[in-house]
């Protein structure tokens, strides 16, 4: 039964939605056959689909929807804006109230010296800024040739094909020709899956060497910066191992190469600070952000860059490059919304010291069922590693198929949204989750654990 009267039964909306819309990272002919949810509206930390069913968003949208859905001075914020000036660029030497405040309002908020900041309307051509702008910085200082950009394998930076080549998904490479040239890629630190018999300390201090070794590998003459995600999300809510950073930053420090933080998921409180590389003491020369900047109410995204980058490029001539919506009225207008938001509430603060150490143990816990390999969390971010044999970390074998897809399936049927990569399921809520909230979804996600338990061994697949 629709609960809600003003739209097509759903049925129809499932049958148009095959016909004409084309969905990002989805098997178009299943899904056809299957039939896509249809979400309707949503509240706080609740969806609401066309059958009026009701969902705990554990992953808040895609990871952006921080501050959660339904606020109502976030739609004023737009309207007030788009009444004022809905719509002037940046580009020929004019500027407009929202940008330049949101503009000194991630300053005032980012740490060290990012006090600049590019626009974009979401993480992957922020990312595409980078790769840019990092380029003509090196070119302005007299080096063109130092071009190459490190990243790790497994990593997301986004859908363009800069984004996508600068991220380590060979599923992404596969298709379209990927990587764009001078982008090269270093291991994971994701001890779980690939640290055998190190310790995770042992580990992550090999997996951040293989920078340096790579630096050497190609000359640091010839190397223009390093970027990675200060928690892998994408990849599956990778951890580092504390030993990670400190060394990575080392290494950054004793090379002249600039170190691009990717804050798209952990920036705005995901980690319990402001921004991931707070958390992990991280000094970044370029900060992508998107996401959680408008908690995914509008797009927009931007790279938040340091003194030395920026006055350089500001001394350079013109930096040709820009999007039609860098700096968009109502997007800044909807940040800065959602700035006050975030500090007012002290949500930020809610991840750190409020529901966040709850959920931790909680989902800690979860490492107890017997499906199970590892249950890891920081601040909002959290996942599962799903295991035939746990003592072994031991991953499904290739021809079981994909547990965590079916994992998936149950959750989603118990009204749960938790995604899976691969056979680890991951969550990163809205920061406005209460212990309540908690409860509901560690209940939920234990009879999704139990219920594919039961299932694969149904199907000897256990
Ligand atoms: N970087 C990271 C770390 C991301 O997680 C994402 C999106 N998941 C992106 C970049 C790309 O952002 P967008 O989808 O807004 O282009």
């Amino acid at each position: 039964m629709n609960l809600i009267s003003n739209f097509p039964p759903t049925a129809e909306l499932q049958a148009l939605d095959a016909a004409h819309h084309m969905h990002p990272f989805t098997d178009g002919a299943e899904l056809a056959a299957k039939g896509a949810r249809i979400i309707t509206r949503a509240k706080g930390v609740t969806l609401t689909d066309s059958e009026g069913e009701e969902i705990l968003d554990a992953m808040a949208g895609l990871w952006c929807v921080n501050i959660g859905y339904g606020r109502d001075s976030m739609a004023e914020a737009a309207a007030r804006q788009m009444r004022e000036l809905p719509y002037y660029n940046t580009f020929f030497q004019t500027s407009h109230v929202p940008a330049i405040e949101l503009a000194r309002k991630l300053a005032e908020i980012a740490p060290g010296d990012l006090n600049h900041v590019f626009y974009a309307s979401g993480g992957s051509d922020a990312n595409d800024t980078n790769v840019r702008l990092v380029r003509h910085y090196w070119a302005a200082k007299g080096k063109p040739e130092k071009k190459v950009i490190i990243s790790r394998k497994n990593a997301y930076h986004g859908s363009t094909m800069a984004g996508a080549s600068l991220g380590g998904m060979t599923g992404m490479h596969a298709q379209g020709g990927l990587p764009i040239p001078d982008i090269v890629h270093i291991g994971q630190p994701h001890w779980y899956a690939e640290g055998g018999d190190m310790t995770p300390e042992e580990f992550g201090r090999a997996r951040a060497r293989e920078l340096k070794a790579k630096i050497e590998e190609l000359g640091e003459d010839k190397v223009a910066a390093f970027i990675a995600e200060p928690i892998q999300g994408a990849g599956g809510v990778i951890i580092p191992p504390d030993s990670y950073w400190p060394e990575i930053q080392r290494i950054c420090d004793a090379h002249a190469i600039l170190l691009i933080a990717d804050e798209v998921i952990c920036g705005f409180g995901r980690t319990g600070q402001m921004f991931g590389s707070q958390s992990y003491d991280i000094c970044p020369d370029i900060m992508t952000v998107a996401k959680g900047l408008s908690s995914g109410y509008i797009p927009i995204g931007a790279s938040i860059v340091c003194d030395e980058v920026a006055n350089t490029v500001a001394e350079a001539g013109d930096f040709n490059h820009g999007y039609t919506y860098s700096g968009h009225p109502v997007a800044c207008a909807v940040a800065l919304e959602n700035l006050r938001i975030l500090e007012d509430e002290k949500l930020v603060e809610n991840v750190a010291s409020g529901t966040g150490p709850y959920l931790a143990e909680k989902w800690r816990q979860l490492a107890e069922h017997p499906l199970v390999g590892e249950a890891v969390i920081r601040g909002f971010m959290g996942s599962l590693a799903l295991t035939p044999d746990k003592a072994a970390r031991a991953p499904f074998a290739a021809e079981t198929g994909t547990i965590g897809l079916i994992a998936r399936g149950h959750c989603f049927e118990n009204n749960l949204v938790m995604r899976h990569v691969g056979d680890r399921m991951i969550i990163a809520p809205p920061l406005i989750l209460t212990k309540s909230d908690v409860d509901v979804l560690i209940e939920r996600a234990v009879r999704a654990l139990d219920l594919t338990l039961a299932r694969i061994k149904d199907e000897g697949l256990y």
